[in-house]
């Protein structure tokens, strides 16, 4: 690539000198000018002004297709209009009582009619809260002390499951005690039998935790009978089985990855989609695992056994009036169909650019999912290989340099289309056709830049 300023990059930087401006004040304040470490780009990120539907404006007024969807957590776009006047009248009636209230008792009740997994929920104000007390639940059920995850999946940012996110960076991150790498035994995604063996040859093992699509929304596809395998060897071992479906619960079906799959965990995580756009997470799960959280009349067992669970915002009134807004909106299911269409169209016009240009990239995924995979010259891995299970995990995180993504995120950027940088994105159910369409577009264009200039990349 050199020293020269790629001409996608250059064409973002033309088209966004108020992001620039801001940058330069954001820079000083936070560390690397973000909020969050995803929405960090070269040579600064863009800055974005408002949103309606598929679409979003930066601070300069362009206008961009957006694939980053609230971090997957906009199954129904922005400002969807029901769930805007839900929580208007809401704010007029109190954000945060301090109290219990119905809201909240109606949005758990609506996902325990929707969940198979779930008899019982807590909320909490994040997916990595719910992460970090799910685990907690597990080992004090099980009494045993260490959990099980595999490489590249993602959990969120507490320590346990803080490292090891891309294949081969099993080095935990500084801040992270040896205590709790020695705690988290780490596996391969899809490797049922280092499982068998691992579960075979240990009683340690309090839960098994995974993204139950395959990490980052199935970047890392995992497959129903390894889900099927996984569910049989931890109930032979007594182990836990936990399903992350903070990116898949509410969004690959009304029930979530372990309806379509049926494969019913133990006990699962929630947010994003759960909460409607506003902040939130749960866990949900079997009862006698959930009441390790119920205060008994017996002062030394909740002392000494029970698991304390705090956190000021934990359904708060306006996010359980925009959650409960929204799963009512979906639970028929009719609303993940349309997105889950859209995502099919969009990844079969994206692939259909690709051979158009004669570029052996991929562009796939399942669901409102879309994972672009830039493979070079000398890889040959088809689609059909991809669903077959054929591709070692290692090709799908770690291995596209990221000056390559740089350029890819940017040059779309450039052509009106905003995309999370594994590469790829998710689809509401409010992109239209010529969203589609106008995507498909931009990615041609980005393709015959980079076939023009691929011995330069
Ligand atoms: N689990 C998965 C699968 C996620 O994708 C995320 C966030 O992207 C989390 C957990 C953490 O959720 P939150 O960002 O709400 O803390």
């Amino acid at each position: 690539m050199g020293d020269q300023v790629p001409s996608v990059v250059q064409a973002y930087i033309e088209k966004t000198p108020k992001s620039r401006a801001l940058y330069q004040r954001a820079r000083e304040i936070f560390p690397s000018g973000v909020t969050h470490d995803s929405r960090y780009l070269q040579p600064y990120p863009l800055s974005v002004a408002r949103a309606e539907g598929s679409h979003k404006w930066d601070v300069d007024g362009n206008e961009y297709i957006d694939y980053f969807g609230g971090h997957g957590a906009l199954l129904l776009g922005h400002n969807y209009p029901a769930v805007v006047e839900a929580v208007r009248d809401q704010l007029s009636k109190g954000t945060h009582y301090g109290a219990s209230h119905e809201l909240e008792l109606e949005w758990a009740e609506q996902i325990i009619q929707m969940v198979p997994c779930a008899d019982k929920v807590r909320f909490t104000s994040s997916g990595t809260e719910a992460s970090q007390l799910v685990l907690r639940l597990a080992r004090a059920y099980t009494g045993r002390s260490k959990i099980l995850r595999f490489a590249t999946h993602f959990h969120g940012w507490h320590d346990q499951v803080a490292f090891a996110a891309v294949p081969g960076d099993g080095a935990p991150p500084a801040g992270i005690t040896q205590d709790v790498v020695q705690n988290t035994v780490l596996c391969e995604p899809n490797n049922a039998e280092q499982i068998e063996q691992t579960l075979a040859s240990r009683d340690d093992i309090a839960a098994i935790i995974l993204e139950p699509t395959g990490a980052s929304f199935g970047r890392v596809p995992t497959y129903g009978d390894f889900l099927r395998r996984l569910r049989t060897l931890t109930r032979e071992h007594r182990v836990l089985l936990i399903f992350d479906e903070v990116v898949t619960g509410f969004r690959v079906a009304p029930g979530g990855a372990q309806a379509h799959y049926n494969v019913i965990p133990d006990i699962a995580l929630f947010a994003k989609v759960l909460s409607g756009g506003f902040p939130g997470g749960a866990i949900a799960g079997r009862a006698d695992i959930m009441d390790m959280m119920t205060f008994r009349n017996d002062p030394t067992w909740n002392a000494t056994h029970r698991i304390p669970h705090q956190g000021t915002f934990n359904a708060n009134p306006i996010s359980a009036c925009a959650g409960l807004t929204t799963l009512k909106l979906i639970a028929d299911g009719t609303v993940i169909q349309k997105a889950n269409r859209s995502g099919e169209q969009l990844r079969a016009a994206m692939n259909e650019a690709a051979k158009k240009h004669g570029l052996n990239w991929l562009v796939y995924g399942e669901f409102s999912g879309f994972h672009i995979l830039p493979l070079s010259e000398d890889q040959s891995f088809s689609l059909d290989d991809i669903a077959a299970g054929k591709v070692p995990y290692t090709v799908f995180k770690g291995s596209v340099p990221a000056s390559l993504i740089h350029q890819i995120r940017c040059g779309l950027i450039a052509e009106g289309v905003d995309i999370v940088s594994w590469p790829g994105g998710v689809i509401s159910a409010v992109h239209t056709e010529t969203d589609l369409e106008k995507t498909a577009e931009a990615f041609g264009k980005l393709l015959s830049v980079v076939k023009k200039n691929r011995e330069k990349i």
